[in-house]
C-alpha cells in the first residue's frame, strides 16, 4: 500500500490506499528512489547492482506515524487501573491526588537514567508494532527542572535510536499540587508557562509544539488560549486535548489558532464537527483510551469522515489511560467502536497522522523522494492488519531504509 497523492485525505479519499500487487520499492540513501510493480523497479538499471530484501509476498505500507503519546513517564499506574474496575471514575481518582498528579510525583523523583531506559525500551516496542514515527509531549514533570528534563531526553532519544521523535511542551497538562491552594494558583501556573517556560523551551528549541489539556479538571478555554497564543508567539505550532470528558469548545478554539490537531474528540457537537471539516486541523482520535477506561462513548468517526475533516488515529500512549504503543490494535478499535473500514483507518495512522506532525512532504506514503519508513505485516490481505488483534503481525519495520525491527522466525533458536 502506497498512500500515495497529495496531502491529508478527507472522505472518500481516505479509502484509496494506492495499492500495488507484486509491488517493489527502489532505497537508495535512506529515501524511496522508486516504487511501482516489480517488474518495473527490476527493470531500473539501478536495482540490478542493489541488494535485494524479499518479504514474500507480505503486506507492504507507510511505518505508522503515532502523532500523540505521552513517552517518558515513572511507572505503570496498575493499581489505579483495579479501582477504576471496582467503579471509581477517572476524575475521581485524580481530585485525590491519583491520575495525572500520581504520575507527576513519580516522575519528579525518578532520575533521568531511569525515565530514559523506560523510554528506549517503549521505543523498541513501538518499532516492533510498525511505528516509526512518534509525536512526544512532556506533562508529568509540571515544574521548571522537571519539564525541562523530559524535553531534554526527547532530544536525547531523537539523538540515540532510530525512531523520529517530535517532541511536544505540555506544561499545561493539569495544575501541579504546590499551585492548587488558593484560588489564584492556576493562574499563576499558566503565568510560570507563558512567562518563563514557553519562551525556555522555545529558545533551546526543546519541542516543535505546544499542547493543553483543555478540560473540566485541567485548563479552561480562555487559559487555554493565552498559553496557545504564548506558544505561537515563540514560533511552537499549536495542538490541544479537545472534548475528552466535557465539551468545552476547544475544538473551535484549536480552528481559530489554526491548530495542528485537535485530539480525543469525544464529545464534540455538530457544529464543532462542521468547523473541524472546514479546516485544516486534524481531528485525531485516541479510541485506546476509551477501551482501557471502559467508556461507552467513543468520538464520532464516521460523522467526521462523512462532513470531510481531516481524521488521524493515535495510540495516546500513556501510564493512566491508554497503555498501549500498539498502532494495529488502535486500528483494530477503530474498526470495531469507530466503524471506520480498514482502509480509512490505516489512512488516518500513515499520511493524515503525518499531516497532524507537519511531516505530510517526507514521511506517511511510499512515494519517490520520501524516507524509507516502511512496515512490513505477516498477513496476505491489508484488512488483516486490524482483522488480528491483541496479536503482533508486524514481521519487519524500516527506518530511513535501515532494518529496525524483524520478527524472530518461527523455531529460529534466538
Ligand atoms: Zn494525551
Amino acid at each position: 500500500m502506497t498512500l500515495r497523492g497529495r496531502g491529508p485525505r478527507r472522505g472518500a479519499a481516505m479509502s484509496n490506499l494506492g495499492i500495488v500487487k507484486d509491488g517493489a520499492l527502489l532505497i537508495r540513501d535512506g529515501c524511496i528512489a522508486g516504487v511501482g510493480t516489480r517488474a518495473k523497479i527490476e527493470a531500473l538499471p539501478e536495482a540490478r547492482s542493489a541488494e535485494k530484501l524479499d518479504v514474500g509476498g507480505r503486506v507492504i505500507l507507510p511505518g505508522f506515524v503515532d502523532s500523540h503519546t505521552h513517552l517518558v513517564h515513572a511507572a505503570s499506574r496498575a493499581e489505579e487501573y483495579e479501582l477504576k474496575i471496582a467503579g471509581a471514575s477517572y476524575e475521581e481518582m485524580a481530585r485525590k491526588g491519583g491520575g495525572i498528579l500520581n504520575s507527576v510525583k513519580k516522575l519528579r523523583a525518578s532520575t533521568s537514567e531511569t525515565l530514559k531506559r523506560r523510554a528506549l525500551a517503549a521505543l523498541r516496542e513501538f518499532a516492533a508494532h510498525g511505528t516509526t514515527t512518534i509525536e512526544a509531549k512532556s506533562g508529568y514533570g509540571l515544574d521548571v527542572r522537571s519539564e525541562l528534563k523530559i524535553l531534554g531526553l526527547h532530544q536525547e532519544l531523537k539523538r540515540e535510536q532510530p525512531l523520529e521523535i517530535a517532541s511536544t511542551f505540555l506544561g499545561a497538562h493539569v495544575v501541579p499540587a504546590e499551585y492548587r491552594g488558593t484560588p489564584d494558583g492556576p493562574q499563576r501556573y499558566v503565568g510560570l508557562l507563558i512567562n518563563r517556560l514557553i519562551p525556555e523551551v522555545a529558545e533551546r528549541k526543546l519541542a516543535e509544539f505546544c499542547d493543553v489539556f483543555c478540560d473540566r479538571g485541567a485548563f479552561t478555554r480562555a487559559q487555554s488560549e493565552q498559553i496557545l497564543e504564548a506558544g505561537t508567539r515563540h514560533g511552537l505550532t499549536p495542538r490541544i486535548h479537545a472534548e475528552q470528558l466535557t465539551r468545552t469548545g476547544a475544538t473551535q478554539l484549536a480552528v481559530q489558532l489554526g491548530a495542528a490537531s485537535c485530539d480525543h474528540l469525544e464529545q464534540v457537537n455538530q457544529a464543532d464537527i462542521r468547523d473541524l471539516a472546514k479546516s485544516r486541523t486534524v481531528g485525531t482520535l485516541l479510541p485506546g483510551c476509551d477501551f482501557h477506561l471502559g467508556l461507552k462513548q467513543y468520538a464520532p468517526a464516521r460523522g467526521l469522515i462523512e462532513a470531510g475533516a481531516i481524521v488521524a488515529l493515535a495510540t495516546d500512549y500513556n501510564p493512566g489511560t491508554s497503555p498501549t504503543l500498539s498502532m494495529p490494535m488502535i486500528l483494530s478499535l477503530a474498526c470495531t467502536q469507530l466503524r471506520m473500514t480498514p482502509a480509512e483507518s490505516i489512512a488516518a495512522a500513515t499520511i493524515n497522522a503525518a499531516y497532524a506532525l507537519r511531516r505530510e512532504k517526507t514521511i506517511g506514503s511510499l512515494e519517490v523522494g520520501k524516507l524509507a519508513d516502511i512496515s512490513v505485516f505477516e498477513v496476505e490481505d491489508y484488512r488483516e492488519i486490524p482483522y488480528y488483534f491483541g496479536v503482533n503481525k508486524c514481521w519487519m519495520t524500516i527506518k530511513r531504509g535501515e532494518i529496525v525491527f524483524r520478527a524472530a522466525e518461527a523455531g529460529a533458536s534466538s
